[in-house]
């Protein structure tokens, strides 16, 4: 990235988890002017059939077990998980929704019921009724879900948690209790998914799969555009009684499917997944530090533990001033640097790029 005196930044978030192809990468963009120079907006998503959120439904299905047939495209990741909440109740006809502390699902009020942090919600109340929260990684906890729930959301990995992974096949524990008490679960593969942890979604490396899946973010390649996905019989619900059970104007934006599609494509066909696991590797054989706790991740979705906040601001800072590097912390874990570069990231950045933050954790720390 280029500041406006035109200095140079090495870009290690990718605007959140969104350039996982990098920034402009060429194929997006001809894929953006092709459409561009065709049409923009022309109807209410859904009235008649258009062909780039058609041909990148397919896509997406392909990527995915065969039960998950039916995408639904939205304008963000929030509003993804508005509607997979909206399905969820609508096809259990319950109304509890579990979530997991730490959690964030989104800004808009549903979405925000079922993140999982007090303080972010507190000055909103009231908001959705039902919700309950149980801990990530927590097998006991497991059985609050019950006959009553209708869904439980959650991130494949954790984002804003400051990068928690599951452990000990608990995924694979909430599968089964899902499968037992008839609850939908519901996978927000809106940071995780699109190549960040290494597989295409981060679901297929701890042998499950979601009822619903929500993603967003990385998903456009730069252009805004989210999605939930469910099988037929599910999605069916929002179809009738009311007619339009869920509408948007822009949902599935033909620029942003194009770009979408083209994004795809690219992680495909330029086998950006078959670096990931050793990029990660490389970052973390690096990041070694009397300061630094601990490197946490999945892929190149990672996280870099300091003592604390107040160590932690002073490095992300002076890397940014001095350095040129662009970090960051999580939203619900301010000890820790966010790393999750995008996917098209050289061996020598990485290099460039651990040589730099290590320059501002000794200035900072003295050592
Ligand atoms: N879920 C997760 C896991 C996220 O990381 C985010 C964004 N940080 C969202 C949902 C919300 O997405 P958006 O900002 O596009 O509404």
């Amino acid at each position: 990235m280029y500041g406006p005196d035109g200095r140079r930044y090495l870009d290690l978030i990718s605007g959140i988890g969104v350039s996982n192809v990098g920034h402009r990468h060429p194929k997006v963009i001809q894929a953006i002017h092709h459409q561009l120079d065709k049409y923009l907006h022309l109807m209410v998503y859904g009235e008649l059939v258009q062909a780039p959120p058609a041909e990148l439904a397919h896509a997406l299905t392909q990527t995915l077990p065969p039960h998950l047939d039916a995408v639904y495209f939205t304008n963000s990741g929030t509003e993804a998980v508005e509607g997979a909440l909206k399905l969820a109740k609508r096809h259990t006809g319950r109304t509890e929704l579990i979530s997991c502390h730490r959690a964030y699902h989104g800004s808009t009020h549903g979405a925000l019921s079922v993140t999982g942090s007090e303080g972010f919600k507190r000055s909103y109340r009231p908001l959705l009724p039902d919700i309950r929260h149980i801990e990530f990684n927590d097998f006991t906890d497991l059985e609050h879900i019950t006959e009553r729930t209708a869904a439980i959301i959650i991130e494949t990995v954790q984002g804003e948690a400051g990068v928690r992974v599951p452990e000990n096949n608990y995924l694979q524990a909430l599968r089964k209790r899902c499968l037992y008490t008839g609850t939908l679960l519901i996978l927000d593969e809106i940071q995780c998914g699109f190549g960040r942890t290494g597989s295409f979604w981060a679901f297929e490396q701890f042998g499950i799969w979601p009822d619903i899946l929500v993603c967003a973010k990385g998903m456009g390649g730069g252009m805004p555009i989210g999605a939930f996905i469910a099988p037929q019989p599910i999605m069916a619900g929002i179809r009738s009684n009311p007619v339009l059970g869920h509408c948007t104007t822009f949902g599935g934006h033909p620029v942003s499917c194009a770009a979408s599609l083209a994004t795809l494509r690219v992680i495909l066909e330029e086998n950006l997944l078959a670096g990931v696991a050793e990029k990660a590797a490389r970052f973390r054989r690096q990041l070694v530090h009397p300061a630094i706790r601990e490197v946490r991740g999945q892929g190149l979705l990672m996280a870099v533990e300091f003592d604390s906040y107040d160590v932690l601001k002073p490095i992300i800072d002076r890397a940014l001033e001095h350095e040129g590097i662009l970090t960051d912390w999580f939203l619900f874990c301010d000890n820790s640097l966010r790393l999750a570069p995008p996917l098209t990231i050289t061996d020598g950045e990485i290099d460039e790029a651990c040589a730099a933050l290590l320059r501002a954790i000794n200035y900072v720390t003295g050592q």
